[in-house]
């Protein structure tokens, strides 16, 4: 099939290279001119572990980039629309890159064709998109038929590919036969054995995102919740994890206590669900509690650290592994370390930090302009100095450290672990001082 995907961000161009992969004709578009003249020379401007060998073999032969949505494949018959929905200062979703997107479609196409929204968009976005589309069709005086699909993603940074090659489901939200036919002939390579379609109307896909990642989130708030109480009354959250986890009723997934949860998805979405209840009359206060519990928790281990140092930490040093908002990606956007530096700077710190891959991003975007951060090139690097040791991205570099190491390059052998990865009692043996979530 001929396919056109606008935005070439984590799953513009996830998608796209894989539907060439998978033999389409595909041209992904983006309005960066840096980023395309990059992806046409083979450079890819994100970290996402098999995506650069995915696009290099497809590189002008099945997958195209091109910054003209005009000068897109004139054969197309299906356009995803993948550009970023950010949270608005005031926790509203900012569709101006995706009207902007449905608007160049309609001053585009002149042809039948399917417009599939797989941005996280709210509830009524479609209809919006063929208002807009059909409005510039008309200014044109052009007589082509169009359908809209909701069709929301579920991959995961880190593990994008293989989520996207092997789907749990493809949620369809469709007003016609046509559109549905079409969706399912696209995705039934990705399916070997038995399809994985889930067809429903438009409104109930654009929901299903919003519900699947407030889910997530509440997994999470709900584990953190319990950890945060476990301290208090002297029990372990990592056994209570383990107890509570083999219901499978509940099961082990999302139920880790940690520093909290960031990217771009779940601190997004959960506030804009939160929004769209409140637009239309109801308060969802399990929503709010949800995001609360997080905002809080993201402070935790700086809260720790406070506790342990005090509120002056002026002459201390502080070493960090992990910046990205969890291992396998260089996506920073909303990681709870970015909190955690900015208040420990607050009080006089000076860090530095560690991430194998998500330096260049943080400098750049999330901690640009703040002084007394230095930037470290390995693990034991930024040991050097420090006066305590703080985890916050489990990479997995970071799961067996030598701890002789760590003690021997740090002025004091203490850690405090936002993602609870070391075992309590090898650490107090080894003679270090730990902090964990939960215990
Ligand atoms: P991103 O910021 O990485 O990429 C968006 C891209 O769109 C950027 O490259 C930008 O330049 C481009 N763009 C903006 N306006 C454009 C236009 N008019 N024409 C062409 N390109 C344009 O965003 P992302 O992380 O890929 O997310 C995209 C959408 O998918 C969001 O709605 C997000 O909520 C959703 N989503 C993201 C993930 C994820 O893990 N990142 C997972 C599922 C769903």
């Amino acid at each position: 099939m001929n396919i056109t995907v606008i935005g070439s961000g984590y799953v513009g161009l996830t998608v796209g290279t894989c539907f060439a992969e998978m033999g389409n004709n595909v041209t992904c578009v983006d309005v960066d001119e840096h980023k395309i003249n990059n992806l046409n020379k083979g450079i890819i401007p994100i970290f996402e572990p098999g995506l650069d060998n995915l696009v290099l073999k497809n590189l002008n032969k099945t997958l195209f980039f091109s910054t003209s949505l005009k000068e897109f494949n004139s054969k197309t018959e299906i356009i995803f629309i993948a550009v970023g929905t950010p949270m608005k200062e005031d926790g509203d979703v900012d569709l101006k890159y995706f009207y902007e997107a449905s608007k160049q479609i309609g001053q585009t196409i002149d042809k039948h064709t399917i417009i599939v929204n797989k941005s996280t968009v709210p509830i009524g976005t479609a209809d919006k998109v063929k208002e807009i589309i059909q409005t510039e069709l008309e200014y044109r005086k052009v007589d082509v038929t169009f359908h809209v699909v909701s069709n929301p993603e579920f991959l995961k940074e880190g593990t994008a590919i293989a989520d996207f090659m092997k789907p749990d489901r493809i949620v369809i939200g469709a007003d016609s036969e046509v559109a549905f036919h079409k969706m399912e002939q696209l995705y039934s390579p990705f399916f070997r054995t038995h399809d994985r379609f889930i067809r429903m109307d438009i409104r109930s896909a654009e929901m299903t995102k919003y519900a699947a990642n407030a889910m997530l989130a509440t997994k999470i708030s709900f584990i953190n919740e319990i950890a945060n109480i476990c301290e208090k009354v002297g029990a372990d959250a990592n056994k209570v994890r383990i107890g509570i986890g083999s219901d499978s009723r509940i099961g082990y997934n999302f139920i880790y206590p940690g520093a909290g949860y960031g990217g771009s998805c779940f601190p997004k979405d959960v506030k804009a669900l939160h929004k769209i209840a409140k637009e239309h009359g109801y308060t969802a206060k399990l929503i709010a509690s949800v995001e609360a519990v997080n905002d809080a928790q993201k402070l935790i281990i700086a809260q720790k650290v406070i506790h342990r140092f005090g509120e002056d930490l002026s002459g201390k040093t502080f070493a960090l592994w992990g910046l990205s908002f969890k291992p396998g990606t260089d996506d920073v956007r909303e990681a709870p370390s970015i909190y955690v530096i900015k208040e420990l700077l607050n009080k006089g710190a000076k860090i530095k930090v560690y991430d194998p891959k998500a330096i260049a991003t943080a400098k750049e975007f999330y901690l640009k302009e703040l002084e007394n951060i230095t930037y470290c090139d390995s693990k034991y690097q930024v040991l050097e100095n420090a006066d305590a040791l703080i985890l916050m991205t489990e990479w997995k570099e970071f799961r067996s450290p030598d701890f002789e190491e760590i003690k021997l390059k740090l002025n004091s052998p203490i850690i405090f672990d936002g993602r609870n990865q070391y075992n309590v009692f090898n650490l107090k043996e080894k003679g270090f001082e730990y902090y964990q979530i939960g215990k």
